[in-house]
């Protein structure tokens, strides 16, 4: 029997935002842009929620909610900080940690139990997580526990729900084995992972509200229905989640991606998002010695059709100055000018472990790799490309090498002052980049 606990950061960045300012405590605050600049809430304090202020609404509109609402702006290197120590943490306690967003992660504690062990063993677990979180690292959390990812995560979800109002829910639920169909029955669809609203619709016309209900519906009638995602709800809602924990080291590639509150069809707000995405992933491939050799876009329509391309670069890299590159290159030929853009992501693949380079090993190493000419291979539901890559020419090379020192003094900054003293430059700060932090 597998044991899996879920960890879920509650209000995380408003939470790092009360240790910077701790007169916030108990008082109701959003983390986000001014409405005058269309911000939106990227996380909220608990007091702001008991007013109906929610993650991703307009702040405009949680300020009607809540007129005494105060609007913190987010500080996402601060936020990326925090998380690793966390995720330290949760490494202290097994290896087997698949961290799946900024403040959540999925352990596999099952090595850490007898075979036979009592649900109270695997509660006392979770709530030493909890209170190390706690007392390490001021940091509230809650705990879902169960025999597999899907459940424990819901169980975290429902804790959460029933906390009751308080500042924070610091919840633990565990759903014992065998009990999974039982604790998912009465829950609606959509607590379900892949049920969305439209799915959701689609299920309640169908008659089917609850999880209980999907579970009695004969599975082959949802296969024909909806394909092999019909057929794993069904075993999702019998409580049956087979999936691994997938650790860093399995990982094959690292991406980010943001759906916006409006679509956009702003050059520069994309490419301000864009920037955002490849620093976060950056900040991933460099925590974990990584560099990679393929870039990967994806933008969403909003029909909802989902064009990907990609470009393989002259040599693996880590460097913010080489993945933006490519990736705004390859936004430049997939986005057409005013098209909406409803999501945007980026991702990096072809990954192997980092070699140290020094400042002035980085030219050479440019120099050699300059002969290779780059490849850039569109996926099957995109338009072939009408460009040649340009990620061999001099003038990228350049910009790469001129990168490459950038990021290695910045590196040494961040080591010795701390990863928020310094940031690269932006030029439009006002971004509506949408990573929330959801509870
Ligand atoms: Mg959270």
């Amino acid at each position: 029997m597998r044991t899996i606990i879920h960890v879920d950061l509650d209000a995380f960045f408003c939470a790092i935002e009360e240790q910077r300012d701790p007169s916030l405590h108990g008082k109701a605050f959003a983390v986000g842009a001014q409405p005058n600049q269309r911000g939106v809430v990227a996380s909220c304090s608990y007091p702001a929620r008991h007013h109906g202020v929610r993650s991703a609404m307009a702040m405009a509109r949680a300020l009607s909610l809540c007129p005494q609402l105060i609007i913190v702006p987010s500080r996402h290197a601060a936020y990326r900080a925090a998380s690793a120590q966390v995720m330290a943490l949760l490494h202290s306690v097994t290896p087997q940690v698949e961290q799946i967003s900024i403040d959540e992660a999925f352990l596999d504690v099952s090595a850490l139990l007898p075979e036979d062990a009592e649900p109270e063993a695997a509660y006392r677990l979770a709530q030493h997580c909890q209170q190390r979180i706690k007392r390490e690292l001021q940091l509230s959390c809650s705990v879902g526990v169960a025999s597999n990812k899907m459940v424990a995560k819901i169980a975290t979800d429902y804790g959460k729900a029933n906390a009751g109002k308080k500042n924070s829910p610091q919840a633990i639920c565990v759903v014992p084995p065998g009990e999974e169909a039982a604790f998912l029955a009465p829950l609606p669809t959509s607590a379900l992972w892949g049920v969305g609203p439209k799915t959701e619709a689609a299920l309640a016309r169908l008659g089917l509200n609850t999880i209980g209900d999907l579970a009695r519906h004969p599975p082959e009638d949802l296969l024909r229905r909806f394909g092999q995602h019909g057929y794993d709800l069904s075993q999702h809602a019998r409580g049956i989640d087979k999936r691994p924990i997938v650790t860093f080291r399995e990982v094959k590639s690292v991406s980010s991606e943001t759906t916006f509150v409006h679509d956009v069809t702003d050059w520069d707000q994309l490419h301000d998002t864009l920037r955002e995405l490849v620093d976060d992933v950056v900040h991933r491939l460099q925590r974990h010695q990584l560099q990679g050799s393929t870039v990967k876009l994806k933008l969403r329509w909003p029909d909802f059709t989902t064009p990907t391309r990609q470009m393989t670069l002259p040599a693996p890299t880590d460097e913010t100055g080489a993945l933006l590159g490519a990736a705004t290159s390859i936004l430049q030929q997939l986005w057409i000018e005013g098209t909406p853009v409803r999501l945007l992501g980026v991702g990096v693949t072809g990954l192997s472990s980092r070699e140290q380079l020094s400042l002035w090993d980085a030219p050479k190493k440019a120099e050699e790799h300059a002969k290779t000419p780059a490849r850039e291979a569109a996926s099957s539901d995109a338009p072939p490309a009408s460009e040649p890559a340009v990620a061999d020419s001099p003038e990228w090379q350049k910009h790469q090498e001129k990168q490459q020192k950038l990021q290695h003094v910045l590196e040494l900054l961040h080591k010795r002052f701390g990863p928020s003293l310094v940031q690269r430059g932006c030029r439009n700060k006002t971004i509506h980049i949408e990573r929330f932090d959801n509870d």
